[in-house]
């Protein structure tokens, strides 16, 4: 899991620092006293080796990191040779620990991206959390007021929840918010942002589109969801569905406002008899419910109507 990795990356990063000292120690040690005290080849090539070459999507990032090591290591051979053959040179000395800065800036800012990932990812489902959504939707709204571009914001509950736990205890529940998480994540567009807001309740950011199209995507993916029942361990099949409230996030006077519009559709779906999705009201009117009219009893809404 997205949470897992991130400790594991954090975990050989801490490693890794913790070897280069003793690799930098080592050098000044062969410096001041090149018969006594041999230094190891590299001593980050493995750890960087097994970051790079487990193939964990990360290259990219990583790549200057690596770059800088083998700088560090080529100026680090210089220095040594050139010190065997006529004492330290202070413009090769120089040289190397400016690289040795350099490498230790990149392993900082790897480390704080794998710790924002931790800090902000839901451990549970493997989403965002809270921690860094009000800061991308500002990043988002300020956008789409610069470009003209439109995005919404989105609010989606899954309907009767309280009776999946009920029913089928709690494990059973935190398998089914799993599983509504990243059916979220994986139906929607790879740029939207899906964020756990409370319990049962997801936030989804979705830039370049407006109200109407996000209405009928969403209507869709809640749509699907009704037809994709949940296998839990025991084999039950539950079929979960979900309401939704959708607003624009700009021109919203703020982030703020446009989620409490999302709310006040997310209610307006919930009051219509659930299982809807429903879009914000430009001006005084009501919230635009789709599909509109009646009641649809969820089969998990039946179940409990049945206790
Ligand atoms: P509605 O259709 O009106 O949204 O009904 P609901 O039952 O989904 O809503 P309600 O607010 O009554 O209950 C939400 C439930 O979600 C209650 C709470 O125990 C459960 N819940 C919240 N967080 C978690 C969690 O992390 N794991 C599990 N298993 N349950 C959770
Ligand atoms: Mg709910
Ligand atoms: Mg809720």
């Amino acid at each position: 899991m997205h949470t897992e990795r991130s400790r594991e990356i954090l975990r050989i990063l801490e490693r890794a620092a913790a070897d280069h000292l003793v690799w930098l120690m080592k050098v000044h040690g062969a410096l001041m006293f090149p018969d006594k005290i041999e230094v190891p080849q590299t001593s980050l090539d493995p750890l960087l080796s097994q970051l790079c070459g487990e193939n964990c999507g990360k290259a990219e990032l990583l790549q200057p990191l690596v770059a800088a090591q083998a700088q560090m290591q080529e100026r680090a051979e210089v220095l040594l040779a050139g010190a065997a053959e006529r004492g330290v040179d202070p413009t090769a000395y120089q040289a190397f620990m400016a690289a040795v800065d350099s490498y230790a800036r990149e392993a900082r800012r790897i480390e704080a991206h794998f710790h924002r990932l931790l800090v902000e990812t839901d451990p549970l489902t493997g989403v965002w959390n809270r921690q860094g959504m009000i800061r991308d939707l500002r990043r988002e709204w300020a956008r789409s007021l610069r470009t003209g571009h439109p995005a919404c914001v989105a609010l989606a509950d899954l309907d009767h929840f309280k009776v999946v736990n009920d029913t089928y205890g709690h494990s059973a529940g935190d398998r089914v918010l799993c599983m509504a998480a990243r059916f979220f994540q994986r139906r929607l567009r790879p740029y939207d942002m899906v964020y756990r807001y409370g319990g049962e309740e997801f936030l989804f950011c979705l830039p370049d589109i407006d109200c109407a199209t996000a209405r009928r995507v969403l209507d869709r993916l809640r749509a699907l969801m009704a037809r994709l029942p949940v296998v839990l361990e025991g084999g039950e099949r539950v079929t979960i569905t979900c309401s939704i409230g959708v607003a624009p996030l700009a021109p919203a006077p703020s982030v703020q406002a446009a989620i409490d519009a999302a709310d006040r559709a997310l209610y307006a779906a919930k009051a219509a008899g659930r299982n809807c999705v429903a879009v914000a009201p430009t001006g005084e009117s009501d919230p635009d419910v789709f599909p509109s009219g009646g009641h649809f009893p969820t089969p998990v809404e039946r179940m409990a109507f049945r206790r």
